[in-house]
């Protein structure tokens, strides 16, 4: 049988066992994904020892995100770009390292956007400079959109995110958000605003073009307020679950040797447990 995990500090919220699990039993897999609490400190004596326990890789999250991506023999370009690792497997003996964040944010946009949404998009602002903006700047700027503007309440971590494509990406204040509002085809949340317990995003989207795409990766809840006024307005509405689902792909991929599908019946599963309110985060 073979064994994956999901390590973390603390790890009880991580709903990344309710999505294994569940493509396990869909493609009658006979494998085990597990939660596994381990502090920093032991951290690197785990990234070393879980082979012995029978693992064949797993998922890493916070906060060991950097640490896994010092202790590997192999990071893919993504992870090396973004400074972390959330995925990890064996091969060869070696162990090997990827961030599958930019592929979850990309390929949730594909499904439920038209094909050449980047290129209708053009320009894009993304709200936020934390370690889910890098994935999703990364991202946008390997799918070519001209000017990524990228506006933060801290203008210093907005400035250190230009570096992912200092072509395209541009650095701003809050302040500067209305004025940028009307130029971009996609507007991306990555703060914590409006997440469940959090004050909401203080926003107003009537600048915004009319073909505009408004894209919350916040998932608790599933609707969150920016998502409520886009749809308001007519204007198309992607929620950030799919990018969870889909950043999943990879890593039972390589774990259990299929290649999983992100269905409604997944979506569905996991909505249930969003609204049985059971945690946070990825
Ligand atoms: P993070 O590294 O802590 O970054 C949080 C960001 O929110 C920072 O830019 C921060 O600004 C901003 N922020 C927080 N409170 C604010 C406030 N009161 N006013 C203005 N800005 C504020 O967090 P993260 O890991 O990037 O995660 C951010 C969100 O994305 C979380 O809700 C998380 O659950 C979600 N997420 C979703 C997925 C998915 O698969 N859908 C994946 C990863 C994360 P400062 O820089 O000024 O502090």
């Amino acid at each position: 049988m073979r064994k994956a995990f999901v390590v973390g500090h603390p790890i009880a919220h991580s709903r990344s066992p309710l999505i294994h699990g569940y493509w396990l039993a869909e493609y009658v897999i006979a494998g085990r994904y597990e939660r596994i609490d381990v502090t920093p400190q032991d951290f690197p004596a785990f990234l070393q020892g879980f082979r012995d326990q029978g693992y064949v890789g797993g998922n890493v999250t916070i906060p060991h995100k950097e640490a896994a991506l010092a202790g590997i023999d192999h990071a893919s370009d993504r992870a090396r770009r973004l400074g972390a690792v959330n995925t990890l497997w064996l091969e060869d003996g070696k162990l090997y390292g990827d961030n599958t964040d930019i592929t979850g944010f990309l390929a949730n946009l594909d499904a439920a956007c038209p094909p050449d949404w980047a290129e209708r998009a053009g320009t894009a602002v993304v709200l936020g400079a934390g370690g889910a903006a890098r994935a999703v700047v990364a991202g946008l700027a390997e799918r070519g959109l001209g000017c990524i503007h990228v506006v933060n309440r801290s203008p210093d971590k907005a400035a250190s995110l230009t570096r992912l494509a200092p072509d395209q990406v541009r650095a701003h204040p809050l302040d500067n958000l209305a004025t940028l509002l009307p130029e971009a085809g996609l507007i991306v949340n990555t703060t914590s605003l409006g997440m469940t317990g959090q004050p909401a995003l203080e926003i107003d989207l009537a600048p915004c073009r009319a073909d505009a795409i408004v894209s919350d990766i916040v998932y608790t809840p599933l609707e969150t307020p920016l998502l409520a006024q886009a749809r308001a307005r007519g204007l198309r509405a992607v929620d950030g679950l799919g990018m969870l689902l889909h950043q999943a792909v990879p890593g039972f991929a390589r774990w259990f040797g299929a290649t999983p599908q992100v269905t409604q019946g997944l979506r569905d599963h996991v909505c249930a447990d969003l609204v049985a309110g059971k945690g946070k985060s990825q």
